[in-house]
């Protein structure tokens, strides 16, 4: 029986995907063998390949002098990638918004082979919020300028996109695809696909063309969006099964409605939780309202020693992995999209249930 599943990552597949993986595992497309066990040049695999990039296309609305790549190492990769990729056109100096865990390891790993300006950071009031539009300044001469639009830890997300002049760069590891957005405004857009994507082990790189050539020299092969986007992601075997069960995801997306149909179901699904929490003199949001995240609601109890007897008794009633991140402790629903409606009213109902017996 499946359970209601809130992880923050790996997190919740479609049904329908899985069962779709399930179905085709033994023999995909009539050939015998699973989708794992055939050649990534292959007829049949590129197919799947050129797919799920039209998809992901389609989508995000992506226009045509992006390339899209299909990368591996995760979003943490990405993190070095970023300025072993922009810092070889002049300026060695970035701009980075920090606010929290996850900006924190962008900003040390662009540390080491740059300068980094903290632009603005949350962290006076423990990454509680995002910092305001009009409270600060983009540098001069930057090679880019770097954000987390959400912060899957803090549960913070923007509720802007920074309007800058240098190249915007975005990790989206845990918001992509759950919201329309401007593709055309940022200079690269990456996202670690174990969220809103697929499986772990794949992530997605969104660059536009003329950020191609401005790499620093020595950069490692495997780091290199140009490599990645001439070879069409297979400079070196890449994940062919986190690839195909990616795309099995976008057709699932396109069957709901896409991206919109996706920002408006976040919309009532974090609305439901907040407004719980808002009314409840027992559980609380420790996040600043305007920047409360769609994706990832952290939240606590009002007396921190009934956080075992919470996660036990969620547990029992079918609601996985509300355990808090250990680094901030407390509880955190994450309500990616393919965590329903129901899975939320489930959660609320049961939050309310433990509210009587215990608040
Ligand atoms: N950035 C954000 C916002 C994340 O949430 C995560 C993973 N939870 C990462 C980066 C790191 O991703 P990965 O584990 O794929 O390297």
């Amino acid at each position: 029986m499946r359970k209601f599943n809130f992880c923050a990552g790996p997190a919740a597949l479609p049904e329908p995907v899985l069962r779709q993986a399930q179905e085709e595992l033994l023999d995909w497309q009539g050939l015998g063998c699973s989708v794992m066990e055939v050649s990534h040049r292959s007829g049949e695999f590129t197919t799947v390949a050129e797919q799920a990039e039209q998809d992901l296309r389609d989508l995000l609305g992506i226009p045509d002098n992006y390339k899209v790549m299909f990368l591996q190492g995760g979003a943490t990769a990405q993190f070095s990638a970023v300025p072993w990729n922009l810092f070889g056109a002049g300026s060695k100096q970035a701009d980075y918004i920090h606010t929290g865990q996850w900006a924190d390891k962008a900003i040390n790993e662009a540390r080491r082979y740059g300068e980094v300006n903290i632009v603005a950071s949350s962290e006076d009031r423990n990454f509680s919020y995002a910092p305001a539009a009009d409270s600060w300044e983009e540098s001069a001469d930057t090679a880019y300028f770097h954000y987390t639009p959400n912060e899957t830890i803090g549960g913070v997300e923007f509720p802007y996109i920074p309007d800058v002049k240098s190249p915007l760069i975005a990790d989206m590891s845990s918001t992509i695809l759950s919201q329309p957005i401007p593709v055309e405004k940022f200079g690269f857009i990456y996202a670690g696909a174990q969220k809103n994507i697929g499986p772990s082990g794949i992530a997605v790189g969104i660059v536009r063309d003329d950020l191609l050539d401005r790499a620093l020299p020595d950069i490692p092969r495997s780091l290199s969006w140009k490599i990645a986007a001439e070879a069409q992601s297979m400079d070196n075997t890449p994940p062919t099964f986190a690839w195909y069960l990616s795309g099995l995801v976008f057709k699932w997306l396109k069957a709901q409605g896409g991206v919109s149909a996706m920002a408006e179901l976040s919309l009532k699904k974090s609305g439901l939780l907040y407004d719980f929490l808002d009314r409840s003199a027992f559980f609380s949001s420790p996040v600043s309202t305007e920047s409360r995240s769609r994706m990832n609601v952290p939240f606590v109890l009002a007396d921190d020693k009934l956080d075992k007897q919470f996660l036990q008794e969620s547990e029992e009633a079918g609601l996985l992995n509300l355990k808090g991140h250990r680094s901030v402790g407390g509880m955190r629903a994450s309500l990616y999209n393919a965590v329903s409606l129901e899975a939320v009213e489930a959660l609320v109902a049961f939050m309310a249930d433990f509210e009587r017996r215990h608040g």
